[in-house]
């Protein structure tokens, strides 16, 4: 299979699953490109598509570098570091895991530094509170996004998770489903905020995230193919 058969099949799947949402939103497709080199994402971009997700800071600054002269919108995806948040406010348009306040201010103090437009920001909620150390509580939510929206230099655009792995499409669609209201209660909570995303929905349960009213999926190993072993030097 090449990276353009896969797209298109990623791309016929998403269609399906939208057009059987009875949520009848738009799904945007972001290219999950961690672990792969540059020229794939050309290849990627070459088949149509120009939204990338990336984990590793240092990873994906060299990727950019080498891919400039495309017209490409970098997310960031991966955990954060405190010491890393000025390089990722200023090379990235979107952040999809912001889970502390901390984290935030930084990220607004630093984008303030570039005269641009504010960083589009998803909040990273734990669902599943065992399965994963990153994340905010759906409890800690409501605090944590309005103490984000008074800041200039972010705009807070949704929410975003990594459910624990099932392949029980009954429990990822539950899963999702709590997602979904949660952001139904951030946009009563907040009206004035442009909170339109859910970010939500991998290779294997995209189906089920869409179906529940995911706007963002974050597709890596059904385009680009297997990733090896995460190495932790690699972060
Ligand atoms: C790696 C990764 C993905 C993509 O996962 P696949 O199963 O390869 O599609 C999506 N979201 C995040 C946050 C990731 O780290």
């Amino acid at each position: 299979m090449t990276i353009a058969n896969n797209l298109d099949s990623v791309r016929q799947q998403i269609a399906k699953a939208a057009a059987a949402s009875s949520y009848k939103q738009q799904v945007k497709l972001l290219a999950v490109s961690k672990t792969k080199p540059a020229e794939l994402i050309r290849t990627a971009y070459e088949a149509g598509q120009t939204e990338f997700g990336e984990n590793y800071l240092q990873e994906a600054l060299d990727k950019q570098l080498h891919l400039q002269d495309l017209p490409l919108t970098w997310h960031f995806i991966g955990p954060i570091q405190s010491n890393k948040t000025k390089p990722i406010a200023h090379h990235f348009d979107w952040v999809h895991s912001v889970d502390r306040l901390k984290i935030a201010t930084r990220l607004n103090e630093a984008r303030a530094e570039i005269d641009t437009l504010p960083l589009n920001i998803c909040l990273q909620v734990n669902i599943s509170s065992e399965a994963s150390k990153s994340g905010v509580s759906l409890t800690e939510l409501p605090e944590l996004a309005s103490a984000i929206c008074s800041l200039p230099h972010l705009s807070l655009r949704g929410i975003m998770t990594i459910p624990a792995p099932t392949e029980d499409q009954a429990q990822q669609r539950a899963n999702f489903a709590q997602l979904a209201s949660a952001l139904q209660l951030l946009q009563k909570q907040l009206p004035e905020a442009p909170l339109d995303t859910l970010s939500m929905g991998m290779s294997n349960d995209l189906e089920a995230a869409i179906l529940e009213g995911a706007t963002y999926v974050r597709v890596g190993t059904a385009i680009f193919g297997r990733r090896p072993p995460v190495k932790p030097e690699s972060k």
